[in-house]
């Protein structure tokens, strides 16, 4: 009789094929640890995630953790090799574009599957007052002008491009100190979020703000500012992503998961055809 079984099935029972898959995950999302905390579960699957090492405590997340970068696109290509990386998944946040360009081009060169996970921008909805802009620098410039009491929540690396601000006034929150030099009109508060609607909007009350600056980061955990500010009529400076060149990108979690069961399929259907499989 015709074997009928599909190239995953007799992967799962075939001895030669019970090997771990080695998937690195790019990290330093809410995203990248769901995914670490799935797919470590998983006996075929050893999972590393990898992260730049950004914050002094960082979440860590499930499984093997690696923290601070590669040396640069060929000493990631060296990392992938040495290691035996199968699949690389780059659920790095948005902003975070030399990581995910680097991974891009280092799978490329070696000829090993990435999937990006790219979490949706959001999208202005009715009673917001967005003003977009390209760059940090002409946030700050912006803000400056037009602002009078400024919340700024965008992380600590891109502090320096309001360094030189002097007429505004800034609120600024990073989850670490920053180094660098503040605006003279300024007060920094230390917090991490995910921050509840009630208290934002409490906050942005309380402090008088009248403008915002954010990353258009997209994503749940950062958006209650967003909505506050809609509630309120506080106008948003919202910083737009940086292009990234990306093959293909999936929007949700679940279809990365999708993606690489899709990949781990076809991986073992391909060695299943190998010569040294077809000999045993
Ligand atoms: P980036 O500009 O894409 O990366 C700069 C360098 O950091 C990379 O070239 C790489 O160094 C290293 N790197 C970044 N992510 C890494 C990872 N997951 N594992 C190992 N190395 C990693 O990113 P960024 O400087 O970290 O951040 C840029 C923007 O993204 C900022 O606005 C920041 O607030 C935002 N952001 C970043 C993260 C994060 O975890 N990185 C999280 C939240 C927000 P090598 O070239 O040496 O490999």
């Amino acid at each position: 009789m015709k074997n009928e079984e599909s190239p995953f099935t007799q992967s799962a029972t075939h001895p030669a094929l019970q090997r771990t898959h080695r998937v690195l995950i790019l990290g330093g999302t809410g995203e990248a640890l769901r995914l670490a905390e799935h797919l470590s579960q998983r006996s075929d699957l050893a999972v590393v995630s990898s992260l730049a090492g950004r914050v002094d405590q960082p979440t860590i997340p499930a499984g093997e953790v690696r923290i601070g970068g590669f040396g640069g696109v060929a000493s990631l290509i060296e990392y992938l090799v040495t290691h035996g990386v199968d699949i690389v998944i780059d659920a790095t946040h948005p902003f975070a574009a030399k990581i995910s360009s680097h991974a891009e081009l280092a799978c490329r060169r070696v000829s090993i599957p990435l999937i990006a996970l790219e979490r949706p921008a959001w999208r202005p909805q009715q009673g917001d007052r967005w003003v977009p802009v390209p760059t940090f620098e002409s946030a700050a410039l912006l803000a400056d002008q037009l602002g009078n009491r400024v919340f700024l929540s965008i992380g600590r690396q891109e502090l320096d491009a309001f360094s030189e601000c002097s007429k505004a006034w800034f609120l600024i929150r990073t989850i670490d100190k920053p180094t660098a030099p503040l605006p003279q009109r300024s007060r920094l508060i230390l917090s991490r979020g995910p921050f509840q609607l009630g208290e934002e909007r409490l906050m942005l009350r309380q402090e008088a703000i009248t403008h915002i600056v954010s990353k258009n980061s997209g994503g749940t955990a950062t958006q209650s500012k967003i909505e506050a500010a809609r509630e309120l009529g506080i106008e948003v400076i919202m910083v737009e992503r940086p292009a990234v060149a990306r093959s293909n990108s999936y929007t949700t979690v679940d279809h990365v998961y999708s993606r690489l069961e899709q990949l781990l399929r076809g991986h073992m259907a391909s060695q299943l055809d190998s010569p040294e499989i077809k000999r045993l």
